[in-house]
């Protein structure tokens, strides 16, 4: 088991641009400040899409202005294409998330291409992003499972990795989107993935939809993934099944690892503070179960 893990806060971008209300610049500057207090020291920030297909996203240049420089994070854009990397190197962007897709069900309505034309533009993607001295990770939508086409084939999920590595990617996550995975699916799709590409360091992305994100994260480690993705107060509704739990809850992660005895390089109390700020943001109660129970032993912060 390893001693250690690192942990993306995805809520800036995953977390809020799947919730209904649109979060003003300031607050998720705001946000992303108070998280990499707490110890997240790399996070999702933007999504350089279409602006009027997703409003919540309209501001990622200015929120990519906005970032602290020097401050030892790392701040990743997400690109859908081409065009969406440009704009994000244009913003500054250091590292970029592209994102395919396990079905071309999904990767033509996310993305509008099929889940190859995605590895084509990916592809095209990672010789600028050299030259410009970015990084480039992968995301692998809809792994665990298709709210279009059903089951997702595990042979499709090892040949995309092998792809994306073949591309010149330094990461590749698996995404559960809909949040359908179960810890025996994860425990394969990563030894899947880790006999695809061996040298490419592998991540993990988790939904809550049906309640087995922690497991999986647990699943996930256990078989070596050191990278996992989490959302404070577990912001990030899942499209597909309005008003569901959404990623996994940040602070939760925290929690478990850390009484565990795996670093996480978060301070609970801290990232407590930082999902009540985005509860207290969005104006309503989020899913997390930490921030509302607090840590132990140690007493609860107050609000
Ligand atoms: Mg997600």
């Amino acid at each position: 088991m390893v001693s250690q893990i690192e942990l993306v806060e995805v809520s800036a971008r995953d977390g809020l641009q799947n919730e209904p209300e649109i979060v003003g610049t300031e607050a998720k500057l705001e946000l992303i400040a108070r998280s990499v207090a707490a110890g997240l020291k790399r996070l999702e920030v933007a999504s350089f899409v279409n602006p009027t297909k997703v409003p919540q996203m309209a501001d990622a240049a200015e929120v990519m202005a906005g970032l602290p420089k020097n401050d030892g994070a790392t701040y990743i854009a997400l690109a859908l294409n081409r065009r969406g990397f440009e704009r994000a190197a244009e913003a500054g962007a250091k590292e970029v998330n592209f994102v395919l897709a396990a079905s071309d069900a999904f990767a033509m309505r996310n993305s509008g291409a099929p889940m190859l034309g995605l590895v084509d533009a990916l592809a095209e993607v990672t010789p600028l992003a050299r030259a410009a001295n970015i990084r480039v990770s992968a995301t692998i939508s809809v792994a665990f499972g298709c709210p279009f086409e059903g089951e997702t084939p595990a042979e499709t999920v090892a040949d995309l990795v092998r792809r994306a590595a073949d591309a010149g990617v330094f990461e590749v996550a698996l995404a559960d989107t809909i949040g359908v995975g179960a810890p025996s699916q994860v425990r394969d799709l990563f030894a899947r993935a880790k006999a695809a590409a061996p040298g490419v360091q592998l991540r993990a992305h988790f939904h809550n939809t049906r309640n087995t994100a922690l497991a999986n994260a647990l699943a996930a480690v256990e078989c070596g993934v050191r990278v996992i993705d989490g959302s404070l107060a577990g912001v990030g509704g899942c499209p597909f099944a309005p008003g569901a739990a959404g990623n996994v809850p940040t602070e939760d992660l925290v929690y478990m690892f850390e009484r565990m005895g795996i670093a996480t390089g978060v301070d609970l109390d801290g990232a407590i503070e930082a999902a009540r700020f985005i509860s207290r943001t969005l104006g309503k109660a989020t899913p997390g179960m930490v921030s509302k129970a607090g840590g132990f032993p140690k007493a609860a912060v107050q609000a």
